[in-house]
């Protein structure tokens, strides 16, 4: 069958089919009741899964239905790099917007752009739509990076911690348009013995936070030296929150906060890797609490900002 008119739901999964390549990975792809797939030599998968709603992750415009699909995956590739894990392969489950068959195209081909960039299989999800907003659900797999997964738990006292990027006014562009850090995990944890690591979806103060819950320490955070990206300059100039209140709470700055022995912390900074870019900006410490230093060396209680979904 030659390009079938693309009018439901199999003709989209067959438009889909046709634009994944052989991979070896993928014993069984597209086509069945479920996929079978290599992760390779580790018996250990490391999984994860995502879902973004139209009007919270992105609203049309500014998004396109292109870089809805393209964040849809690259927030999950984003944990994988979290976690220090090779990405392997992504499914997808979506309700599609009934608006036109080029629309739901676009979305797709955001998706497949980022799994190609990355090395992604997309061997199998679920074709739904509706009379309601883009919804959609990504799960994906990866393997073990060069070291068993980093978790969220196991920063000590001491530890020097490290942020890639800049933070703050994501909302402006960033959000639909970042680069998952998977490279970056990959080389740091090649370099160093990253302790405890954790990417910034609901903000940097937040998701600090989370490290430091799961491990059981408290930190001190200087704030000047927090990388601050122009977007949050521009947008404290004229909404009255200041640029560092932007870093700290934003969100979706999609940067990977990470935890290093001091003697690791001194060899990036003092031989930093040449494709990383990565910023020093505090410390582990035993006592629990949550610190900011300021300027002028002032200790105040950590703001409670950051984004929750509310019930
Ligand atoms: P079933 O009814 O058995 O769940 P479906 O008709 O939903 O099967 O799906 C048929 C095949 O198409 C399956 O292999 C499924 O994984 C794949 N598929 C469906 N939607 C997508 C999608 N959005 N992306 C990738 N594969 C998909
Ligand atoms: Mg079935």
């Amino acid at each position: 069958m030659n390009n079938p008119p693309l009018r439901d739901e199999f003709a989209l999964i067959e438009w889909i089919k046709q634009r994944q390549s052989a991979d070896p990975r993928v014993l069984l792809g597209i086509g069945d009741d479920a996929a079978v797939i290599d992760v390779g030599s580790s018996c250990h998968t490391v999984v994860t899964t995502d879902m973004l709603m139209e009007g919270t992750d992105f609203m049309f415009p500014p998004a396109t239905p292109y870089l809805a699909g393209r964040k849809s995956l690259a927030v999950n590739l984003s944990d994988l790099a979290a976690m220090g894990a090779i990405p392997v392969a992504a499914f997808i489950s979506v309700s599609l917007p009934r608006r036109g068959l080029k629309w739901s195209q676009e979305f797709f081909q955001g998706i497949f752009d980022l799994a190609r960039e990355f090395d992604v299989a997309l061997p199998g999800g679920d074709t739904n739509s509706w009379d309601g907003p883009l919804v959609v659900n990504i799960t994906a797999l990866g393997t073990p990076g060069p070291r068993v997964p980093i978790t969220r738990s196991g920063a000590q006292p001491g530890d020097w911690i490290f942020a890639t990027g800049e933070f703050g006014g994501s909302i402006a562009g960033h959000h639909l348009t970042f680069t998952p850090r998977v490279r970056e995990a990959l080389q740091l944890s090649q370099h160093v013995d990253v302790h405890a690591m954790i990417d910034v979806s609901d903000g940097l103060a937040a998701d600090l936070r989370h490290i430091l819950e799961a491990s059981h320490v408290g930190a001190i955070v200087d704030a000047p030296s927090i990388p601050i990206r122009e977007s949050a300059r521009e947008l404290s100039l004229t909404d009255g929150k200041s640029p560092l209140e932007h870093a700290l709470g934003d969100g979706e700055d999609f940067e990977l906060i990470f935890c290093v022995s001091p003697q690791d912390g001194m060899r990036l900074r003092d031989q930093p890797l040449a494709d990383v870019r990565y910023t020093h900006i505090g410390m582990i410490t035993e006592a629990k609490d949550f610190l900011l230093k300021d300027e002028g060396g002032g200790l105040s209680p950590m703001p409670d900002v950051g984004w929750v979904h509310r019930m």
